[in-house]
């Protein structure tokens, strides 16, 4: 008999898909969600602006989400308007429908690891080949090695991520200009959490004017508390935004989604005015660790990247007998953290000093 795996794409057999545990745990700091719920006032006003739509639910919603693209462009600034704004159901599907355009069958993708663990999925997933492209040993991208990656594999498209999930860091100017001038296709910014940037950090929405190839990714699941509304979008040349067309799904943004993240957008400052607690929580949690003595990562993002553990895994389980969740990112004797409210913070900060105290 036939199995479904005998059916399935050969380049699909075997493979894992994204899986970060939702424990049901007293912390959870494993996914880089921002721990505040919705201020009374945002919600109050999603709510009205659902059901200003829920009638209407009859009908199909707005294919182009024109207005949602507009308000985008608006919170972005940097000159942009609606035709280098495109949004989807969260980031995840703004890089899918890249990899659709500009990946697929015969094309490569290349990302520098560790960086966001979804760049390899979604390539697998649009049967784009993906060439893991090195860091160095402090995870930094050394721009020469960079373009020496990049000239010998002759990427379809490149992803870099900034602030780099797991690592935090903001990128490089210097390897972006590198990396710009090196590729010969498409160069993806992936910037879901740009808002948590340190001071100075610039955005590459700052060199997008005439750089055809550039697109900046950016999600509202982080700086704007709305993971569970999934909506991502990307700022990049009208003709990147016109080419998408081609692969996204007629409709693929609820008249509900659309309205709630418009709603959103009308509330940007207040949504954001967690930011500035969320940095300091994620800079006491830099001070904290390297005080017990661990290595950590610099962060511009709202999650610490820490090391130093002999049984990274072993860490893991322990805290989650304590009730804090974390996230093994795979990388052996590191860990990651979120940056959540003071008091989850605390929670994590009391585990992870009697874990480590207790570390033979
Ligand atoms: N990019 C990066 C770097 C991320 O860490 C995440 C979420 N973990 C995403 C994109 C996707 O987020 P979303 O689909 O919620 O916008």
């Amino acid at each position: 008999m036939t199995s479904i795996d005998d059916l399935l794409r050969p380049d699909l057999r075997g493979r894992s898909p994204y899986g970060a545990p939702q424990l049901d745990v007293p912390v959870k700091l494993n996914t880089n969600e921002n721990s505040h719920p919705l201020p009374d006032e945002v919600a109050a006003d999603i709510e009205k602006a659902l059901a200003s739509v829920v009638r209407g639910l009859n009908r199909y919603p707005d294919r182009d989400a024109a207005g949602l693209r507009a308000d985008l462009a608006a919170y972005l600034g940097h000159g942009l308007d609606v035709s280098r704004v495109w949004a989807a159901n969260g980031s995840n599907e703004i890089l899918q429908q890249l990899l659709q355009a500009f990946g697929g069958p015969g094309r490569v993708a290349l990302g520098f690891t560790p960086a966001y663990s979804m760049h390899p999925i979604i390539a697998a997933a649009t049967g784009t080949r993906w060439v893991d492209g090195r860091r160095e040993a402090d995870f930094d991208i050394d721009p020469a090695h960079a373009a020496a990656q990049i000239a010998e594999h002759r990427p379809d498209v490149v992803f870099l991520c900034s602030p780099n999930n797991p690592t935090g860091t903001a990128l490089r100017p210097d390897v972006l200009a590198v990396v710009l001038e090196a590729a010969p296709g498409l160069v993806v910014v992936d910037e879901a959490y740009a808002e948590f940037a340190r001071e100075g950090t610039k955005s590459a929405l700052t060199l997008l004017p005439g750089r055809e190839r550039l697109v900046v990714t950016r999600t509202m699941s982080k700086a704007f508390a709305f993971a569970g509304a999934r909506l991502g979008y990307l700022a990049a040349d009208p003709a990147v935004v016109d080419a998408l067309q081609l692969v996204r799904l007629p409709y693929h943004l609820s008249a509900l989604t659309q309205a709630a993240a418009r709603a959103a957008l009308a509330h940007a400052g207040v949504l954001l005015s967690t930011v500035d607690e969320i940095k300091r929580q994620r800079d006491r949690m830099v001070t904290a660790l390297t005080g017990l003595g661990l290595p950590v990562v610099p962060s511009d993002a709202n999650f610490v990247l820490f090391g130093g553990l002999a049984d990274s895994r072993a860490v893991w389980r322990s805290l989650v007998d304590r009730g804090v969740l974390i996230r093994d990112v795979g990388l052996d004797g590191w860990l990651r953290v979120t940056a959540g409210t003071a008091a989850e913070v605390d929670a994590f900060l009391t585990a992870i000093t009697a874990v480590v105290a207790a570390l033979p």
